[in-house]
């Protein structure tokens, strides 16, 4: 074996010095991705040497890479560096390096990065910049041959091959990791602030309104199925609290996107089924609260994406919860953290406010959305392979997240009871679970397309439009497509403008159903 290595070593040098590079970074810094992940038995240690094995071509093709030259090896002691800060602060607090982060990191001063610098992370910057420093003295020592060159070469491409085919079978799980996720986050940062930047018709002239005090809250659910809600008929109790207070459901909601980054932008532009334009040329309804004097305000529990930043741009203040950990960390991220922000704007001084608040929700590795405490249903996920024989668990896992939910719409509802208020609740999407042999969501199944909606209303609301309580009563179990929000929310607001189709809000007489996609019905 020593001397197979010799001999290797002695033919090509280049490529051994980049083999065991390689792995020495990747048995070090890449295992530090794995260390918050939950394991459960022999199928989660495979599937997460796969995961490894996969994510070290992309090391190997990147210390190929920089081996061609001398010169260019020279930067491994600093990529090893910087990626053992990301690797340290994975394994210590499960972050990811996201768009977010680096939003947050710009608004970072000195002071706050000082508290971070606890004497393991010196001694690891320390560590890994002197043994980075070795493979670089061993390449000064090689002399280039054209054979070594050309195996150099000829494993990098097999190695972009394994590592990009793997990426994008598997919607981009290696990249969004450290250190992938370096590049992968500063080109979705850089895309978003362009996106930021465009040019959008603005909605907010010519808007009015008759009411001078009126509390208006948006929650985004998040992949909550309408079947799965006790008050259109699911067998178990998952939104109590939220039935008690009197708000009503609207069981068949149409949504046409089943993902959430169109799905989003769908719902809070002008856009319907007739015309899509509005999704990437308009502003959202939020301007035109702006307009009007509303204090606005977008509060999240998901980090922010290319094709809704621009209208999370729109609100006078943006808040999003712990924008360190990626929306499928396995530490929790709960939707109750979105509580004391909420509570503060909705007790402001300003008389008219609109909040939109998004929710983690039903996100998939359904149990960083909840506390132990709300585990009511069991026996829970203990992992996170997606198979029909995890599906009583995926279940269990994904009704006690909506419990939470219930819950944390209840608390909202709570600090609204005394104001002229009204709440709506759309998910974005529902979710699969096997159906159609489809999981989570993004697959266009009919479970998908019904996400579950509600409609919340205060006693002085209702005293004060006794006719749209009414109205909304008559039109709930309707055939709605999600393109009604927009209009909806607008009109339950008592704002007038030209952009407001009154055929598209509940709240009206005018209102029309749905007629494409009736065959639509939540069992
Ligand atoms: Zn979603």
């Amino acid at each position: 074996m020593k001397q197979f290595f010799k001999q290797i070593g002695k033919k090509y040098p280049i490529t051994l010095l980049s083999l065991i590079t390689a792995f020495g970074f990747s048995a070090l810094i890449l295992s530090a991705n794995y260390i918050n992940y939950p394991v459960n038995g022999i199928k989660d240690i495979i599937f997460i040497l796969l995961h490894w094995t996969a994510s070290f071509f992309g090391i190997f093709l990147i210390t190929l890479v920089l081996n061609v030259s001398k010169y260019s090896f020279t930067l491994f002691p600093l990529f090893f560096t910087v990626s053992g800060i990301i690797a340290y602060f994975t394994w210590q607090y499960d972050v990811s390096i996201n768009s977010a982060l680096i939003e947050s990191l710009r608004y970072t001063n000195f002071g706050e990065v000082r508290n971070y610098l606890t004497l393991p992370l010196v001694l690891i910057i320390l560590a890994t910049f002197a043994v980075g420093l070795y493979p670089v003295i061993q390449r000064f020592k090689i002399k280039l041959t054209r054979r070594d060159i050309i195996l150099t070469l000829t494993f990098a491409s097999l190695s972009l091959l394994v590592f990009y085919t793997v990426n994008r079978v598997k919607f981009n799980t290696l990249i969004v990791r450290s250190p992938f996720s370096i590049y992968f986050a500063t080109k979705q940062y850089i895309e978003e602030k362009k996106e930021i930047k465009t040019n959008r018709f603005m909605l907010g002239e010519n808007a009015t309104i008759k009411s001078d005090t009126i509390t208006v809250v948006f929650v985004i659910g998040e992949a909550l199925r309408a079947d799965h809600v006790q008050m259109n008929g699911y067998n178990r109790t998952t939104m109590p609290r939220i039935e008690e207070l009197g708000a009503i459901s609207l069981p068949n909601v149409f949504s046409p996107y089943t993902h959430t980054a169109q799905s989003l932008t769908y719902i809070l532009t002008r856009a319907d089924s007739l015309n899509l334009q509005p999704m990437f040329e308009e502003s959202s309804f939020i301007d035109i609260y702006k307009s009007l004097s509303f204090k606005t305000i977008w509060i999240g529990n998901q980090n922010p994406v290319k094709t809704f930043s621009f209208i999370m741009n729109e609100c006078d203040s943006i808040i999003i919860n712990k924008p360190q950990l990626s929306d499928y960390s396995n530490q929790k991220k709960l939707d109750s953290d979105l509580m004391p922000y909420f509570n503060r704007f909705t007790n402001g001084s300003q008389a008219k406010k609109l909040a939109i608040v998004h929710l983690a929700g039903n996100h998939w590795w359904y149990n960083k959305n909840f506390p132990d405490t709300f585990a009511l249903f069991q026996p829970i996920l203990e992992n996170k392979i997606i198979s029909p024989s995890n599906r009583e668990k995926m279940i269990n896992s994904y009704d006690n997240a909506t419990l939470f939910t219930d819950y944390v719409l209840s608390e909202f509802i709570g600090t609204l009871s005394k104001k002229n208020a009204l709440l709506i609740f759309l998910a974005d999407h529902g979710q699969s679970f096997g159906e159609e042999g489809k999981w989570l969501h993004a697959n266009n199944t009919d479970a998908e397309k019904n996400p579950a909606c509600f409609i919340w209303l205060s006693e002085a609301y209702k005293e004060k439009y006794p006719d749209r309580s009414k109205t909304l009563e008559l039109n709930k179990n309707s055939f709605i497509n999600s393109s009604f929000l927009f209009h909806t929310i607008l009109d339950g607001s008592d704002i007038k403008s030209p952009y407001i189709i009154s055929s598209q809000s509940v709240f009206s007489d005018d209102f029309q159903q749905e007629k494409g996609n009736t065959d639509l019905k939540a069992e």
